[in-house]
């Protein structure tokens, strides 16, 4: 019963910057027709609100409708953790023996808004279920009017991804440095030091900390486990958390002795991939072309068939978020679009090799957020 707070979430703005948030979400629904917005879990509410509602069974939902008040249908007893943003929404609490989604039917109804009706990407499946017999006749979309707007950073967020990254940053460095105890410890133990030294550096959270030896860099989303790191093989490292209310995300490589050629020139034809991919990330450029222009050099170089993977991600409240930087997405990149650049080479059963980094697009080029040495630092082990 003790009310969470949501690791890692940011302290609430100031209302003027939820106020906004809101105008613009309902400037976009007016142009889409969107009669009412609802959104629960996941990122866009605190977006909107300030408020991170716990991933619990009973409903939290923010009610927009594109005229009048929104209104936060929301738990009693989770009503105390709400801050309030005046003039932004109001709170409309719930009892124990109340339903809620017919209480989001009717402010809908309340509000003429029943027929196009945007939800949220995470809201439960269970709660629109129940919806949609009570707005029957209603057509449903994603709720993109705020995906979009959480993708173009103000310079507050881009300051707080600066920082998170430059944390992340001091830790590759240590790696790096061959400051971090590797050889005869197992990946578990090394993703526990990267975990620590997260937090320790400033995260509320640890997002992930894929530690990968050998033959085992080649599965991307690897879960490290009791294989003991030896030398002479590659170690892949993808570490990143939540600080703030922002994300980090980094992949470092180090070889634990002297390459052989093989991975030597593999790692010479992945680093030039991923500076030219960064390069491409330029304003006004399709999210693919990042894509494409890692992809060329690799495939090129005859290991396309090794880069299986999308080149990027976007990055902010969420590690992984809109845009993707991938073929078939011609969404031009905007000022402020952060995201990774993280081409990879995997070859199954023998080594795998990622380097990653995140950047944000401005009107003066791609701004990298990492600058951790971006070479195959090799460690006398
Ligand atoms: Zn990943
Ligand atoms: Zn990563
Ligand atoms: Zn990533």
């Amino acid at each position: 019963m003790v009310p969470m707070q949501t690791p890692g979430a940011a302290a609430p703005l100031s209302t003027a910057v939820y106020a906004d948030r809101l105008d613009r979400a309902r400037a976009q629904m007016r142009d889409k027709n969107i009669d009412v917005l609802l959104l629960s879990l996941g990122l866009d509410l605190p977006y909107i609100t300030g408020y991170h509602a716990m991933p619990l069974e009973r409903l939290t939902m923010l009610v927009v409708p594109r005229e009048g008040e929104a209104r936060m249908v929301i738990p009693r007893m989770e009503a105390p953790r709400v801050a309030p943003q005046p003039g932004v929404f109001e709170i409309h609490p719930w009892g124990e023996t109340e339903n809620p989604v017919e209480i989001v039917a009717r402010l809908a109804r309340e509000a003429g808004a029943t027929h196009n009706v945007a939800v949220g990407d995470q809201m439960w499946a269970r709660f629109l279920v129940e919806l949609l017999p009570l707005l029957p006749g209603a057509q449903y979309q994603r709720a993109d009017v705020v995906t979009s707007m959480r993708m173009a950073k103000d310079a507050d967020e881009i300051a707080a991804l600066f920082a998170a990254g430059a944390a992340v940053d001091r830790i590759a460095g240590e790696l790096q440095a061959g400051n971090i105890e590797l050889v005869g410890r197992t990946e578990a133990a090394v993703s526990a030091d990267l975990g620590e030294r997260i937090l320790a550096e400033g995260h509320q959270v640890v997002n992930f900390a894929i530690v990968a030896a050998g033959e085992n860099a080649a599965s991307p989303h690897h879960s490290p486990g009791d294989r003991v790191i030896r030398k002479n093989e590659i170690l892949l490292c993808d570490f990143g958390g939540t600080m703030n209310g922002y994300c980090s995300d980094i992949t470092r490589c180090v070889y634990l002795g002297t390459p052989p050629a093989e991975v030597a020139d593999a790692y010479a034809v992945l680093q030039e991939a991923q500076a030219a991919a960064v390069a491409a990330g330029v304003v006004g450029a399709p999210c693919e072309e990042v894509d494409r222009a890692a992809r060329r050099i690799i495939t090129a170089a005859g290991y396309g068939d090794y880069f299986f993977h999308r080149t990027g991600h976007g990055i902010g409240m969420e590690a992984h978020e809109d845009p993707y930087m991938v073929e078939g997405n011609s969404q031009p990149l905007a000022a402020g679009h952060a995201f990774s650049v993280e081409p990879g080479i995997y070859v199954e059963g023998k080594w795998g090799m990622r380097l990653e980094d995140i950047v944000v697009a401005s009107h003066d080029g791609p701004v990298p957020m990492n600058s951790a040495r971006h070479e195959l630092v090799c460690l006398d082990v």
